[in-house]
């Protein structure tokens, strides 16, 4: 299936419209059905204002947000976007990724931050327009690293202890203002691990739309400097060597991907584990 982002709302919707609604980091879905039919379709959501995600083989898709304190409707769930992995299939799963986004987008900016009055969606670009001064935004995309520094045949992960089940994973965090993403990388590996890194290679990228970050994906090389981590954001952190790898994220991620990537390249096979 084909998809097209679209900025335009179609007057009217047509009944085959597929909703994604969205409530903090999660959408509805429908019980008991499979694939794109899980999403919700009809004018039975038409009251609330949409916004257009674009077109799924010429079936338009829109976002909306589900207000806080109303109860979930019959025949449906809320199902998180983390979950929603295992329920659709990778294209579903990034315009839900989209649809998120904008529904935080809009929740989030419904006011002008300057003059304080209604902010409009502005009907020909992906942005909110202030109806009385006029100013503009665009939704927020927050850019973050995501790094694998190799030592040797080892590899830099670590745990940071907030996830239930401890696992291991490559060094990420956000670029702060005025930063080049290199910048970022160097100084976020040294903060979270005491490790200099250099020779900053491009690998790939990710929406990670948990509401709006986009990982952007580096390998890296240790240059000097012993392991030491602060015991807050980073509880335990090793080089490991391929054959010796601990529990890893999950092939969701660009994390993963990294991983993979080395792991293959080391011992010419795909890390174990989904
Ligand atoms: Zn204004």
């Amino acid at each position: 299936m084909a998809f097209t982002p679209k900025v335009v709302v179609p007057v009217p919707l047509p009944a085959s419209t597929r909703w994604f609604i969205c409530r903090e980091n999660e959408v509805l879905l429908k019980k008991d059905a499979v694939g794109v039919e899980q999403l919700p379709s009809g004018p039975s959501f038409d009251a609330v204002e949409p916004q257009m995600v674009g077109e799924l083989d010429g079936v338009p898709c829109v976002s909306v947000r589900f207000p806080d304190q109303e109860p979930t409707p019959d025949g449906f769930e809320f199902i998180g976007l983390r979950a929603l992995w295992a329920r659709l299939d990778e294209q579903l799963f990034a315009i839900a990724g989209r649809a998120n986004q904008l529904a935080h987008f809009a929740s989030t900016h419904r006011f002008c931050g300057r003059c304080g009055a209604a902010m409009k969606p502005d009907g020909v670009e992906r942005a909110f327009r202030c109806g009385a001064c006029g100013l503009v935004n665009y939704p927020r995309i927050a850019p973050a690293i995501i790094t694998l520094v190799r030592k040797g045949d080892t590899a830099l992960l670590a745990n940071s202890g907030r996830f239930p089940i401890p696992f291991f994973s490559t060094l990420a965090g956000f670029s702060e203002v005025g930063e080049s993403l290199e910048e970022t990388l160097v100084r976020e590996v040294f903060e979270e691990t005491g490790v200099h890194a250099g020779n900053v290679r491009y690998f790939g990228s990710q929406p990670w739309p948990f509401p709006n970050s986009l990982m952007i994906a580096f390998t890296a090389q240790w240059e000097r400097g012993d392991i030491v981590v602060d015991g807050k954001e980073i509880k335990e952190a090793r080089f490991f060597r391929a054959d010796e790898l601990p529990r890893i994220p999950p092939k969701l991620s660009i994390a993963r991907r990294l991983i993979d990537a080395w792991v293959r390249e080391v011992t010419g096979q795909d890390a174990p584990g989904p």
